[in-house]
């Protein structure tokens, strides 16, 4: 089966050549980023690299990048409901590892979702309708 892909512009949110965080929005992007683990005072927080944003001066810091990128577009399965106020999540399957995925769903997530699998050692991006 071939898989249908879409190019579409997302936002990686970045330490070095590392990504954190991503999303289809920028102002989503910045949020996830504050929102990961990494980010945190290091001197307070093992698993935190830093916590400021990168400017022209500085060597290091988190960064937001827009890319195009080519990503999968699949459909996904909802399965609960909000109105029965169940949990809602949402079930995928990789095109690429056939692996399945459940992610849970706000009563605020839109379809699509970007969503990513780590499969074949790199981040493969997937855009799951629903
Ligand atoms: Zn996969």
């Amino acid at each position: 089966m071939i898989t249908p892909t879409v190019e579409i512009e997302i936002y990686e949110g970045q330490w070095g050549q590392r990504v954190y965080a991503y999303a289809l929005k920028e102002h989503d992007a910045r949020q996830a980023v504050i929102n990961h683990f990494a980010f945190g005072d290091p001197d307070e927080d093992d698993y935190a690299i830093g916590n400021h944003w990168m400017t022209e001066n500085d060597e290091d810091g988190w960064r937001i990048t827009r890319r195009t990128v080519t990503a999968a577009n699949i459909f996904g399965e909802k399965s609960g409901d909000f109105e029965e106020e169940e949990t809602v999540h949402l079930i995928w399957k990789c095109p690429y590892c056939d692996q399945y995925f459940s992610e849970d769903l706000s009563k605020k997530d839109q379809p699509p979702l970007l969503l990513v699998c780590g499969c074949k050692n790199e981040m493969k991006y997937i855009l799951v309708n629903f």
